[in-house]
């Protein structure tokens, strides 16, 4: 049988899980298997060489029980109604794993922006809000850079919203430049917050983190600090690291300083003086003791899980494991920190930065990395225990206790 790969119907069948496990109802599990609301909208762009072109931009927006839904906004060729509304549902269960005030979605749209010029940026990001201006705001559903995206366009998406309402209303979008209201910490909060979830998953196992290898596949903000944060907190011993035009190798450690300004520098990772060019594929195979999978959904599938050969598995992506992949590597042992816990950190920081945006007092970079710590730190053993409780592996904990929160706030307000 050929192994499902639909983003959507993978997120469904996790929820299924937890569901069953967790003995809710059919009737509830119905409720919860689709987003609030989802919105598609049609994006005109003129672009610089004075053509003409239309793409297509989704918003999804799962679940509100719990507060303002939240999610970033992704810009990729392969992004589908299908992977916003996953991504949607993950971002639910997110805010509730790591329990903060928050509900979910996620915005896309499908389009290649490498190799678009900053005006052209400037507009899309511009006319995706003139679209979606009616459908989100600061107590409805908070945006926020995903693939692709970043602060600068988060700049203008707040821009255009408040030109829209005509007054300054900064806590509309997440992850905005400093001097725009952004907040300490929120650009390494992604991999900061994975890495201290690998922190304590290394001392569950008994692994000494000094030294330790580790393996990277993606290469963007969270696992380019990935690389950073774990070289110099924990002094391990960065393997290997990809993007998607591959991958590079050096068995005695790379230096995340010398990969960073290459990527800066010829937007790829390869060419790092005495590395060894690997594929993707080949990377995710190396024999390390973490891999962390920190670019796209459904890499570690049936195909290759039995091939996986690290001691934690830490999902920086949303999405990269298949359910069947899932159960190969639990059954052979490997620790999982799930995605949405593992990369929630992003998200909690954006939370950091809607309540500092509230109070316009803003905190050090110190003080939003100890409350992220402790938010990071108890989801972690939450979860572990939940899995323990019921015997069985941390993505389902994970999914126990952020499903649970989720119908408790509905069932509160009545909905159920
Ligand atoms: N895009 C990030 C995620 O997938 C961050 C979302 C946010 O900050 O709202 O978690």
């Amino acid at each position: 049988m050929t192994e499902e790969l639909d983003p959507f119907k993978i997120s469904q069948k996790q929820l299924y899980g937890a569901c069953k496990i967790s003995g809710c109802s059919s009737e509830v599990y119905n409720v919860l298997s689709e987003p609030e609301r989802f919105v598609e909208v049609k994006i005109i762009m003129k672009m610089d060489d004075g053509s003409l072109k239309v793409f297509k931009g989704f918003r999804s927006q799962y679940n509100s029980a719990r507060g303002p839904m939240k999610g970033g906004i992704r810009w990729h060729p392969d992004e589908s109604a299908s992977l916003v509304k996953a991504l949607s549902a993950w971002m639910t269960w997110k805010c509730a794993c790591v329990d903060i005030p928050l509900g979910g979605a996620k915005g896309g749209i499908i389009i290649n922006p490498k190799g678009m010029s900053n005006r052209e940026l400037e507009m899309l990001a511009r006319n995706y809000i003139r679209q979606l201006a009616d459908f989100i705001g600061p107590n409805i559903d908070v945006p926020a850079p995903d693939v692709y995206t970043n602060p600068q366009i988060m700049a203008w998406m707040m821009d255009e919203y408040e030109k829209i309402m005509r007054k300054h209303v900064p806590s509309v979008i997440t992850g905005k430049p400093l001097p725009l209201g952004g907040s300490a910490g929120r650009l390494i909060a992604t991999a900061k917050g994975g890495s201290f979830c690998i922190r304590e998953a290394a001392k569950d196992i008994g692994l000494n983190l000094n030294g330790a290898k580790v393996v990277i596949q993606g290469f963007g903000n969270a696992g380019s600090w990935a690389s950073k944060i774990l070289t110099q907190d924990f002094n391990c011993k960065v393997i290997a690291v990809s993007d998607s035009k591959g991958g590079i190798y050096n068995k005695n450690g790379l230096d995340p300083n010398r990969v960073i300004d290459q990527k800066e520098k010829t937007s790829t990772v390869l060419g790092v003086k005495d590395t060894q060019e690997i594929t993707n594929e080949e990377l995710l195979e190396l024999e390390c003791d973490i891999l962390i999978p920190a670019a796209l959904e459904n890499v570690i599938t049936k195909k290759n899980a039995k091939n996986i050969n690290c001691k934690i598995l830490a999902e920086l992506a949303n999405g990269p494991t298949t359910p069947s992949g899932d159960e190969i590597l639990s059954n052979n042992g490997v620790l999982i920190i799930p995605d949405f816990l593992c990369n929630a950190g992003g998200v909690t920081v954006s939370y950091l930065e809607m309540v500092q945006g509230y109070y316009q007092y803003f905190w050090s970079e110190e003080e939003v990395i100890a409350t992220l710590d402790r938010t990071m730190t108890k989801a972690y053993h939450e979860t572990v225990e939940k899995a323990k409780e019921y015997n069985t592996h941390n993505r389902l904990g994970a999914y126990i206790i952020a499903v649970d929160r989720v119908i408790n706030a509905m069932k509160l307000r009545g909905w159920i």
